[in-house]
């Protein structure tokens, strides 16, 4: 007879599913603001602000202390490593602040992608090295979910089934150790948008990858109420010179999830993946609008860019000008919660609205 030894207690199972379903309930979803110190650089030179930890931190911290609306939609903040320990002004550390407004703390746990030798371009996700260790502290400290992306790109031979393989199975092994320390993994098989394919393309590919992931979930007992997946938005290539509507977006995007995704799984929390803030909004509206495919899950956001282009354009690096930004970052997370619920009416475009976000290969 076969012996499946249960490696969750039932109150960690419990612990897990409602940290799962807090940050999934209707109309909230999830302000990425866990750029490595890399990446916010890259965010910085558009405003000409300089890179420096005291930069980040003011930066984070205006995030943070945006209008206690914001928690109206936002449910949790995914973190970096350093914002985790950084704190406000006036001494209070950034998770004790986002806790105090209602909002959960999470935290980028990944090291970053590495190329798959041997392939055309195609690449893993490295960081499970002290890996528990980790997520222990950072329970610790605060955190209550993680993240790790894993990247796949579309070509003419790609993805492999050797990357498909490989980038499910290290999602796998980080679900499992997230959860053995209290933390939510959020599971991230992002395809990537790069490259003129078409949308059925696309919605092949993500299938494929979805399916990649979810049987490995299950190799390794990963306890699927107490995860979140971040998958891309099914949308044709950014070169493919057919443009398809939003309603076409959320079909191939809904059929795609309800061919590979399980029921058990709680919620699904798109990335924005260089979309424009609206598009992101007007996409993410006419999946929870779309009736093409069953959706047992809860559908909503987990943006990084498409939360953070507006804020970013008004506040310059400059003090005088935090009202404004954080204005624009509750106007944005206010259009998302309806979005969530299916009820944006596409009228609150923000100043950098339909401005594309699209990072070549992008890192985060
Ligand atoms: P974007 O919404 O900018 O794609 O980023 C979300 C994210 O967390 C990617 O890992």
């Amino acid at each position: 007879m076969p012996v499946f030894p249960a490696y969750l207690t039932p109150q960690q199972e419990d612990e897990l599913r409602k940290i799962a379903n807090a940050i999934v309930v209707p109309g909230k979803g999830i302000l990425a603001a866990d750029e490595s110190t890399g990446t916010i650089g890259k965010r910085f030179v558009g405003i000409g602000v300089d890179n420096t930890e005291e930069n980040r931190r003011r930066y984070r911290e205006l995030l943070f202390s945006a209008d206690a609306a914001v928690a109206d939609n936002i449910s949790g903040v995914i973190l970096f490593h350093e914002t985790l320990y950084q704190k406000a002004k006036d001494g209070t550390p950034f998770p004790k602040l986002l806790a105090s407004k209602g909002i959960i703390p999470g935290i980028k746990v990944d090291k970053g992608v590495v190329p798959l030798a041997g392939t055309d371009g195609e690449s893993t996700t490295q960081g499970l090295d002290g890996l528990a260790e980790r997520c222990a502290q950072y329970k610790k400290d605060g955190a209550q979910f993680a993240k790790w992306r894993c990247v796949l790109k579309i070509s003419e031979h790609t993805p492999t089934y050797q990357a498909m393989m490989e980038n499910a199975n290290v999602l796998a092994r980080y679900a499992s150790i997230c959860q053995q320390n209290g933390l939510v993994p959020i599971v991230e098989p992002e395809v990537l948008c790069d490259g003129e394919h078409d949308l059925y393309t696309a919605q092949t590919v993500t299938e494929q990858v979805l399916a990649f992931t979810y049987k490995a979930l299950s190799d390794h007992h990963v306890f699927l109420e107490g995860t979140l997946l971040k998958p891309n938005m099914v949308t044709a290539g950014q070169s493919c010179k057919q443009k398809f509507s939003a309603e076409e977006n959320a079909r191939a995007t809904v059929q795609a999830l309800s061919r590979a995704v399980p029921p058990a799984m709680p919620g699904v929390v798109f990335l924005s993946g260089g979309q424009s803030e609206e598009d992101s909004t007007l996409n993410l509206n006419a999946i929870n609008t779309c009736t093409a495919a069953p959706k047992p899950w809860a559908l909503t956001f987990s943006f990084g860019r498409a939360l953070q282009a507006s804020v970013l354009k008004a506040w310059q690096g400059d003090d005088k000008n935090i009202d404004a930004a954080q204005k624009q970052l509750c106007l944005r997370a206010k259009a998302n919660g309806l979005a969530a619920l299916g009820q944006y009416k596409g009228d609150m475009a923000t100043s950098a609205g339909d401005q594309s976000l699209f990072v070549p290969k992008h890192q985060y």
